[in-house]
């Protein structure tokens, strides 16, 4: 399959450059298109085999559910059984933006979009090109991150590109996206609210608004076999670069030493070493593949680069890379999530 590429000026745009892109959707095709978390797979969420198309383009499990994107709060009253007090006040407070809550659906929204669940996960983006194309579909939007499954997600069009070109019949570019980690899930089913995943609104952000807010045990440890996680997503690989991934956690003085000391360590044994650091810290290692996420005293900078700096260790060919950690509170509890599942949990505290 050919896939074109349609690039749109986030700033300055008109709907109907989007004409195209939504009739694909409404067609039962696929689009690439970016939010402000990570470009997104969307599909028609009212119809089961544009979902089907989702999970192959991905190479998905189909028990793993899609986030259906809306325009406005007309489009959550069609897809929503109801709408619980702790989730219409954190969509007054949030919304649009990159938080996704989970309620009772309604039967409108097949099972195949939602993995097979009763709830649907709910997210209202603020990027104009992701609302316009909402919009000129006149339908919500199923859309999961637009990466291969188990790579690291999309935050670029060019990463759509490396792992959907051929597969989808069009990508739309318009350039990086704003915050790089996919979003904040909240479920809004039971009494009290629970972070399913952290993201760019962070816990202190949603207590700040509803008062508590549980954590779901999947955020910071493995999901054991057996135990059924309440975002299924937690129990599948996830991110993983190619290379062996280590965090390093710490005072920054203890990290650099022990980073340094492993990636000594591992050069004598001939493998190639890539070492994940800061703006802070980048002058404290040597002969490696270094890569600077961002800086530590701004992690948005951070979570901004994660993603796209592991996909490059994939085309360095590394063999083992040591990452520093980051405090798991505001946005670097996001960040520390998606790199322990990266790492497989291999973290050394020192
Ligand atoms: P992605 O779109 O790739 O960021 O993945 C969406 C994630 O949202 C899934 O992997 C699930 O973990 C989570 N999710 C989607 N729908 C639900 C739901 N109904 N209940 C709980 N978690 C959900
Ligand atoms: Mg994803």
């Amino acid at each position: 399959m050919h896939t074109k590429i349609l690039k749109i000026n986030r700033d300055a745009f008109s709907q109907s450059e989007l004409h195209e892109a939504a009739g694909i959707i409404r067609n039962g095709g696929l689009v690439a298109f970016p939010t402000e978390t990570v470009y997104g797979l969307g599909g028609n969420a009212f119809d089961p085999e544009a979902a089907s198309r989702i999970y192959a383009a991905k190479g998905r499990p189909g028990d793993n559910p899609l986030i259906v994107h809306i325009a406005d709060m007309d489009g959550l009253k069609e897809i929503v059984a109801q709408v619980p007090e702790s989730a219409a006040t954190l969509a007054a407070r949030f919304w649009p933006g990159p938080m996704t809550l989970v309620m009772k659906k309604k039967s409108i929204v097949p099972e195949r979009t939602t993995g097979g669940l009763d709830t649907v996960a709910v997210r209202m983006p603020v990027h104009p090109v992701a609302a316009a194309l909402i919009r000129e579909c006149g339908l919500p939007i199923a859309a999961p991150s637009a990466n291969r499954s188990g790579r690291p997600s999309t935050t670029t069009a060019q990463h759509c590109i490396e792992d959907l070109d051929g597969i989808i019949p069009m990508i739309i570019d318009s350039g990086a996206v704003d915050i790089g980690l996919e979003s904040t899930i909240v479920d809004c089913t039971g009494d009290i609210p629970v972070l399913l995943r952290p993201g760019g609104i962070t816990l202190e952000m949603l207590r700040d608004a509803v008062g508590r807010v549980d954590i779901d045990p999947a955020i910071t440890g493995p999901v054991d076999a057996g135990v059924k996680p309440r975002a299924p997503g937690m129990k599948y690989r996830h991110y993983a670069p190619e290379a062996e991934l280590t965090i390093v956690t710490g005072s920054p003085e203890r990290v650099q030493a022990k980073i340094s000391e492993l990636a000594e360590a591992a050069r004598s044994g001939g493998k190639r070493v890539g070492i994940i650091a800061t703006e802070e810290s980048r002058d404290a290692y040597h002969d490696c593949d270094l890569k600077v996420m961002g800086l530590r005293s701004d992690e948005s900078t951070v979570a901004h680069n994660l993603f796209a700096i592991l996909r490059e260790y994939d085309d360095d060919g590394v063999d083992v890379i040591y990452s520093e950690g980051f405090n798991d509170s505001g946005i670097g509890r996001a960040i520390m999530n998606r790199l322990r599942k990266a790492a497989g949990y291999r973290i050394l505290e020192v």
